[in-house]
């Protein structure tokens, strides 16, 4: 097949195994992905260009998949090209750690981040200054608007224009709001979507995306809008613009510094969300550990259930230095090997 059969477009939805890509053209497909693709190990994410070959009652095979400029992992989105964080300014108050938490998370993206600071309405222009000074510090400079009064929206439709953008933040803020004044045509859908969403199993996992009438998309995914964070006690301070900035000027002492009170730190100090900082490195140190303790304990012990019926941990012996394996077993170890990779990547390439 060559690429003139084919015509372009965008994966809008991701639905068992089907694929809603909108053409270029402006015409929607239902699209399955070819078991050649599902050999080559090719996956299909919510935001890829793909080359489709329409087939007739609007359905179609998807071709290939062209090269991501960007990829998530969590929710799994391609080619996304910034995070819209929305918050309320007041109902609900605006609340700095947060805050803080969501923009660490965002950050942690390595997608370009806006901030938006919505119903604008609710405080006053010496509030409004006293947030943008503190935000500033903060290394942001964020949109102010407020969907009700219609105010500052012509900014962020330009900020948005031709661009793939995720809407992340808490519930209440607007984003429904925003996203129903930017695409007017959608305000019943979302309702819909989200309504199902909420109920659906995988719903962290789920991503749509949504067609602005000025060009570029609106990508909604609850997985956004949950405060978890998505790094590593040693990548921790990076998502901090003002930690960011020392950094760049100075060197700690030791490469592995997390920043808490090692001599001769260039971070340690006088910043107002350095105390945010240790705060989310403990939640992350006291997370990894746990994890470290999990793993050590999968590893070193087994369950064994005594004629008693009690159930107690043994060590397990070294396969290679204690025991041989039987032809029986490393036959079913196999089979079983097989099946669960199998069962692996029918979720793979469910996602
Ligand atoms: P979401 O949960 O982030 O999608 O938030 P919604 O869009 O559902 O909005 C939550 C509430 O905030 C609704 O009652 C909206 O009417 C209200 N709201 C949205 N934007 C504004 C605004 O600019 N000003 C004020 N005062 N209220 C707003």
């Amino acid at each position: 097949m060559t690429k003139s059969d084919t015509k372009i477009g965008t994966v809008m939805a991701v639905q068992a195994n089907f694929y809603q890509v909108r053409l270029d053209e402006g015409e929607t497909l239902l699209c399955t992905r070819p078991t050649r693709l599902k050999k080559m190990g090719q996956r299909v994410l919510v935001g890829d260009r793909i080359y489709v070959k329409s087939t007739e009652f609007e359905r179609g095979a998807i071709a290939s998949v062209t090269p991501r400029k960007t990829e998530l992992e969590r929710p799994p989105i391609a080619n996304a090209d910034q995070i819209l964080l929305v918050f309320a300014l007041e109902e609900p108050t605006l609340d700095p750690l947060q805050l803080s938490r969501f923009l660490v998370k965002a950050e942690s993206t390595n997608l370009k981040l806006l901030l938006g600071l919505n119903k604008a309405d609710l405080i006053s222009q010496k509030q409004r200054e006293q947030w943008q000074e503190k935000l500033k510090l903060w290394g942001y400079d964020p949109y102010f608007f407020s969907v009700e009064k219609q105010q500052g929206i012509e900014t962020i439709k330009t900020a948005l224009k031709d661009k793939i953008t995720i809407f992340s933040g808490p519930s209440g803020v607007g984003k429904s709001s925003l996203t129903s004044l930017l695409i007017p045509q959608l305000t019943i859908r979302i309702g819909e979507v989200s309504g199902k969403l909420q109920k659906g199993k995988h719903t962290t996992r789920h991503v749509e995306l949504f067609e602005m009438p000025q060009g570029g998309y609106i990508a909604d995914s609850p997985g956004f809008n949950q405060p978890d964070f998505d790094c590593t006690s040693q990548n921790l301070i990076n998502y901090f613009p003002e930690a960011r900035q020392k950094l760049s000027q100075g060197q700690c002492k030791f490469n592995d510094c997390l920043h808490q009170e090692e001599p001769e730190c260039v971070v340690t100090g006088e910043w107002e969300r350095y105390e945010y900082y240790l705060r989310f490195l403990e939640e992350i140190l006291a997370q990894e550990e746990k994890i470290a303790h999990t793993r050590d304990a999968e590893s070193s012990v087994k369950k064994m259930v005594k004629d008693s019926g009690e159930v107690c941990n043994e060590p397990k012996l070294n396969t290679k230095k204690y025991r041989r394996v039987s032809r029986r077993l490393s036959h079913q170890k196999l089979e079983e090997l097989y099946n669960h990779q199998t069962l692996e990547e029918e979720d793979y390439f469910n996602d």
